[in-house]
């Protein structure tokens, strides 16, 4: 049953759960007894605002340079430098 969210003008917003036939119009507020109109905002949407889905864009371009660093770094000479000059290091 998906939680429905309503606002009394006297008590402020209270949360019910309902079945979709019943949530359409307003709701009695349990504490008064006011008919409070239902707020048309699903809950979980307001955690997922504009900023947040800017913070997972840039998360998500953040993690492809990652992946280019990777290809990148074995690329380098680095196992060369060990195996490419071993009279060097060794007597
Ligand atoms: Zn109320």
């Amino acid at each position: 049953m998906p939680l429905y969210e309503f606002c009394c003008e006297a008590c402020g917003p209270f949360e019910k759960f309902l079945s979709f036939g019943e949530a359409g119009g307003s709701r009695g507020c349990p504490a008064c007894g006011a008919e409070a109109p239902r707020v048309y905002s699903m809950p979980g949407v307001v955690s997922v605002s504009a900023a947040e889905r800017k913070a997972r864009l840039i998360n998500e371009r953040g993690s492809e340079p990652k992946v280019v660093k990777k290809t990148g770094e074995a690329a380098r000479p680095g196992p060369a430098r060990g195996g490419g000059r071993p009279w060097q290091i060794g007597h």
